[in-house]
């Protein structure tokens, strides 16, 4: 069996599956047996009623009292009912499923499996799937299941991976550092379970084979990059003390020792690759200044990338405020610049030293004269093929330095293993006079009581008010408000203000707009979606309220909040909680600290290695298995890559992993 053959090979896998899987990103044969479930059901040990606790549950009983009523919102359909066993009864609650009401019989039992959680105060078992115990083979224990893609649901993998049963056994070894057959034995593990104990030791050893690949990718991208050619940036003593002198204020102690760094890693031959991390406010776009003075003075083109076309233009006009002076040309190169061609001979004639833009900017058919630096302000992936893309475009072949800059914190275990292709710069200090934004935690039920009247200070005041939702439409099934509803509501409450809403499914000059009226105080209330999360700086916003603020991670509201208090008024931001419960641990953690980095701890600490099942972590780092949690896997992974690395036959002997590791290996995950 080759594991990278089309999923059609396999048995039961016809052309129209094949279509669909694709589509899907399952593409090969691994692809498939990778493509694990998302979470088990366990029927065999449902858990009582008198000991259920709020998350992912299976119960097993009977239910009865079923109604359905409509929501004052349009369109939902809420049906409700009393599930009982012998230990005790819980409310369950479907949202638009009406059809729920006439599918039980009162008498029989069922297996009821869904989340069991707070919602307008109470806590229900929320649109759980039902299944007559009768129907249900208990014997087989836990049942897989799998995320659904498009027509394909998770009973048709359940199929699927039973047709390919006997294929398993064909899985070759993976890894030289397990013992043999470990690899074919948990993903044969994690399809067909036996065992909650058996399963989350299967995922242990896949999540490691995870961790091994992103650090593997990372050691080897190290080296690709320490083959590169740069070209070395001398470091002008006298001219960036000018600079400094020109500055309103004074360099924080950790900007300067961040320059001096980035300054003593540019004068090499190598490209620098250094991450720039800084608290959202630490100043980080000033250091960006300072490097790109130093490559302009020495002859060199500066690139900045940016990730919006917001963001863009604010750092445009930032950097041509405090470099023009010296007789550096800035230039703003985004979907909207007018004549993007007389530019773009600029570029290429080196008449401009530093341009600013969107990634357009490096994937477009811009070229440059003598590219020496690249600066990326919370992007988040950059890779070495990119940089030789761009060491190519460069006459003499050099590859340019590069600078990234994320105010997510990134603990320090971390930084050293996963992120083992970078060096690393830290602002652990915020420019001096910033006061910190005053946090405060408030039920949804206060808000007329405690928020409304901070809004109308805040407004009376001329500062204005970030408002963020977690949803940009109503979705019946989440019970979020969404951006436009909050907007509207908040606009019949305040019909004076000047409201607006914004999210990331506008049109990008729409997006603009809204955010260019905000910056220029026409906007008085701002209701968004997490699209502001990046960077965007408006100081004379103060108030920040945050709506379901339980459902986000701690360095994301702390990213969040730290779109206020950038200007010279005390600023302050209202986390809103659904419910009646106390407000968590973690959440409280937000009133007391504003240190991003403690704050990551402590996410990383409380969400703990038990998320072996469910809301694995996704996103940041693509890591479908493991977790930034699993610290003990991570060390291990880690010295196992090094063993690994210092035998140079191995990266030959070993085709499967060097395959799987060339995705990471074209683009580096900074972030
Ligand atoms: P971030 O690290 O979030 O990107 P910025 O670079 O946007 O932060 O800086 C936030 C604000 O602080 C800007 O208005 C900037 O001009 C100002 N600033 C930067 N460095 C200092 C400093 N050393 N002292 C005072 N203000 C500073
Ligand atoms: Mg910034």
């Amino acid at each position: 069996m080759n594991l990278f053959s089309e999923v059609e090979e396999l048995k039961g896998i016809g052309p129209k599956t094949a279509e669909t899987l694709k589509k899907y990103g399952i593409r090969t044969v691994r692809d498939f047996f990778y493509n694990l479930p998302r979470d088990y059901e366990n029927f065999e040990a449902p858990t009582t009623i008198s000991e259920i606790q709020p998350g992912k549950v299976v119960i097993k009983g009977k239910i009865d009292k079923i109604s359905t009523r409509r929501a004052r919102k349009r369109n939902l359909s809420i049906t409700e009912g009393v599930i009982s066993d012998k230990t005790g009864a819980i409310k369950v609650v479907w949202f638009n499923q009406s059809y729920r009401k006439s599918q039980f019989s009162p008498e029989k039992e069922y297996y009821f499996t869904g989340n069991y959680e707070l919602k307008n105060g109470r806590y229900s078992l929320i649109s759980p799937s039902a299944a007559l115990v009768s129907d249900i083979d208990t014997s087989a224990g836990l049942n897989p299941i799998y995320v659904a893609h498009g027509a394909l649901k998770s009973h048709d993998f359940k199929r699927l991976v039973n047709a390919s049963r006997e294929k398993f056994a064909e899985i070759p070894d993976f890894l030289p550092t397990v013992k043999a057959g470990v690899r074919q034995k948990s993903l044969f593990e994690a399809h067909f379970p036996t065992s909650i104990k058996a399963v989350q030791a299967a995922r242990d050893y896949l999540a490691y084979e995870e961790l091994f690949e992103l650090i593997l990718a990372a050691r080897l991208n190290k080296r690709e990059n320490d083959k590169l050619k740069a070209s070395g940036v001398p470091f002008e003593l006298e001219k960036v003390k000018d600079f400094l002198a020109g500055l309103p204020f004074e360099l924080t102690k950790a900007q300067k020792r961040a320059a001096w760094e980035i300054f003593q890693d540019m004068e090499k031959n190598t490209p620098m690759n250094r991450l720039l991390q800084g608290d959202v406010g630490s100043g980080k776009t000033m250091v960006a200044a300072l490097a790109a003075y130093e490559v302009a003075l020495s002859g060199h083109q500066v690139a900045l990338l940016a990730p919006t076309a917001i963001l863009a233009t604010q750092h445009y006009e930032n950097l041509k405020r405090t470099l023009e002076p010296f007789k550096i040309a800035v230039a703003l190169l985004t979907g909207a610049t007018k004549d993007k061609k007389s530019l773009k001979e600029n570029i290429r004639a080196g008449k401009i030293d530093l341009v600013v833009g969107t990634h357009a900017l490096l994937t477009d058919d811009t070229e440059f004269a003598k590219l020496g630096l690249v600066i990326i302000d919370e992007q988040h992936r950059f890779g070495v093929e990119q940089r030789q893309k761009l060491a190519l475009k460069s006459p003499a072949g050099l590859a340019p330095h590069l600078l990234s800059m994320t105010a997510t914190p990134i603990p320090r275990s971390l930084q050293l293993t996963i992120f083992g292709d970078l060096d690393v710069s830290v602002l652990n200090e915020l420019p001096k006079g910033r006061q910190p934004v005053k946090t405060t935690i408030l039920p949804e039920i206060e808000m007329r009581e405690k928020l409304y009247p901070a809004i109308l200070g805040t407004v009376g005041a001329r500062n204005q008010v970030y408002w963020v939702c977690k949803a940009i439409e109503d979705n019946p099934r989440a019970e979020t408000t969404s951006v436009k509803a909050r907007a509207s509501k908040l606009q019949q409450l305040f019909p004076k203000l000047e409201i607006a809403f914004l999210h990331g499914r506008m049109k990008p000059a729409e997006k603009d707009e809204i955010m260019a009226r905000f910056a220029g105080g026409k906007i008085d209330i701002l209701v968004s979606t997490t699209v502001i999360e990046v960077g965007v700086d408006v100081p004379n916003a103060s108030l920040m309220v945050i709506e379901n603020a339980e459902s986000y991670g701690l360095a994301q509201i702390h990213q969040l909040r730290g779109r206020v208090g950038r200007g010279q008024v005390a600023s302050s931001c209202y986390l809103l909680t659904t419910g009646d419960a106390a407000p968590s641990r973690r959440l409280r953690e937000l009133e007391k600290s504003s240190d991003g980095f403690y704050l990551a701890e402590v996410d990383l600490k409380l969400r703990g290695p038990g998320e072996i099942y469910g809301a694995l972590q996704h996103g940041a780092l693509d890591l479908r298995i493991a977790s930034l949690s699993d610290t003990k896997l991570i060390s291990r992974a880690q010295k196992d890559v090094l063993e690994f690395l210092k035998n140079p036959e191995n990266m030959v002997k070993y085709e499967e992993l060097r395959r799987i590791i060339a995705k990471y290996q074209q683009i580096t995950t900074l972030n």
